[in-house]
């Protein structure tokens, strides 16, 4: 079972459930002003962004259901204040923004997206293991207090607590935002496309050839498309979560790194970084370890059974960052890609940045943060122009 076993489809209503797999095999207008390749939850709010940005008509197409990818089986915390222990400066300040955005989007869309306003607390062994950065956003907690607010801990830990964080469930955030657009088309794989100048003329799709003003490839991983070479280095990362069966223990939010409260007294641990690990199935023993180490700070989880269990892998750049860039050589293709750990969080920011560049000829700032082409030894792109030709797989790793 991998990112089906997820709890967040079982949560949609049929009608969320439904839209999911709108536009079934057909893509419609072939002639759209901007095709979005990729229907997770970039590709979602990217489409969102172009539409109200006054783009003109926009076609979103996915080679499985929407949030297929890793988007179905992310934890959908939107955790940017804990980010600055782990995350560069730039990315930090994207992940800040974008949840603001978030926020926006969820007071702006009919029936919001489902935001769900929650602290954070992280736990630490000593006092000062988080010393290093002093946000005025993190209070600091005694073991005391933390005992007051997570009671029954193995042992005494230090905290540090940081408010309106917040979380989603993925899939229901997709699903509303996808209720906004007027074209979908699941089932269809882009397999290439045709380049004439600099321009995209065509891309060909399982549901045939799409000839659209721009692109936007929002594939995860950069995408793999006969007569375009995208040699940026890339990598997936496996991930295991579970969410516990109903169980009296109440947590006051996310509790990192043990586990976060949610929905119907169940408990959503893991978020493994599973290095290596190609597999594409659950492994039992990962998910027996996320258990082991919740019952060991929190004895009272020993017993407490599974209700859902499931993996999926982040696209991942080699330094941790996104790429959010045109795509070099051409004038109306953009790329967004290895958003890795934050890609839920960031999706709202970086959708606004794409939308602008296109509508406005605005790059983003710091443009070399993102670019695609700062792995500078490793990168090579070039364009087959006016052909369909099969591209290497050049460094991708999967
Ligand atoms: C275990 C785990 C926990 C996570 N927890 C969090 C979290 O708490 N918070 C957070 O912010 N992030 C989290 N993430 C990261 C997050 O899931 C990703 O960064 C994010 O989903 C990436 O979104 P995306 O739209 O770029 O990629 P994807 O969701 O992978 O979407 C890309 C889509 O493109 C489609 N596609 C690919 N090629 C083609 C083609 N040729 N034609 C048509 N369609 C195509 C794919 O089918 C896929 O649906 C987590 C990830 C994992 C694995």
């Amino acid at each position: 079972m991998t990112v089906d076993g997820a709890i967040w489809r079982y949560q949609l209503t049929a009608t969320e459930r439904a839209i999911l797999s709108r536009g079934r095999g057909t893509v419609g207008d072939p002639r759209p002003d901007i095709l979005v390749v990729g229907g997770g939850i970039m590709g979602v709010t990217t489409s969102v962004a172009c539409l109200e940005a006054g783009l003109g008509s926009v076609l979103l197409i996915e080679t499985g259901h929407l949030g297929a990818g890793a988007t179905g089986g992310a934890g959908g915390l939107l955790i940017p204040e804990p980010h600055q222990w782990s995350d560069p400066e730039p990315l930090v300040d994207l992940e800040k923004a974008s949840l603001e955005r978030w926020r926006e989007i969820d007071s702006r869309l009919p029936g919001g997206v489902g935001l769900v306003d929650i602290d954070w607390i992280g736990l630490v062994p000593h006092s000062g293991g988080y010393a290093a950065h002093q946000s005025p956003a993190i209070e600091w907690l005694s073991p005391g207090q933390v005992a007051r607010l997570i009671p029954g801990l193995a042992r005494p830990m230090d905290g540090a607590l940081t408010r309106h964080q917040a979380r989603i469930n993925p899939l229901r955030a997709v699903a509303r935002l996808a209720a906004q657009l007027p074209a979908v088309a699941t089932g269809v794989a882009a397999t290439g496309v045709t380049v004439h100048g600099d321009r995209v003329v065509t891309v060909a799709t399982s549901a045939g050839d799409v000839h659209p003003g721009a692109v936007v490839f929002a594939t995860g991983q950069p995408p793999v498309l006969d007569g375009l070479q995208l040699e940026i280095p890339s990598e997936r990362v496996k991930g295991h979560l579970l969410v516990t069966e109903r169980t009296p223990i109440e947590l006051p939010g996310i509790v990192a790194p043990l586990a976060t409260q949610i929905e119907d007294s169940m408990l959503l641990a893991g978020g493994t970084l599973d290095v290596g690990d190609e597999e594409p199935g659950v492994q039992p023993e990962v998910i027996e370890s996320i258990m082991r180490e919740l019952a060991a700070a929190l004895p009272a989880a020993a017993g407490v059974g599974i209700a859902y269990q499931w993996c999926c892998f982040r696209p991942r750049h080699p330094d941790g960052r996104p790429v959010i860039d045109r795509v070099p050589g051409l004038s109306n293709a953009w790329l967004t890609s290895g958003h890795f750990r934050t890609g839920i969080l960031n999706a709202p920011a970086t959708a606004a940045v794409l939308a602008r560049w296109i509508s406005a000829g605005q790059p983003p700032q710091e443009p070399a943060t993102w670019s695609a082409t700062r792995f500078a030894a490793h990168t090579h792109l070039c364009v087959y122009h006016g052909l369909h030709s099969r591209a290497p797989l050049g460094y991708r790793s999967r």
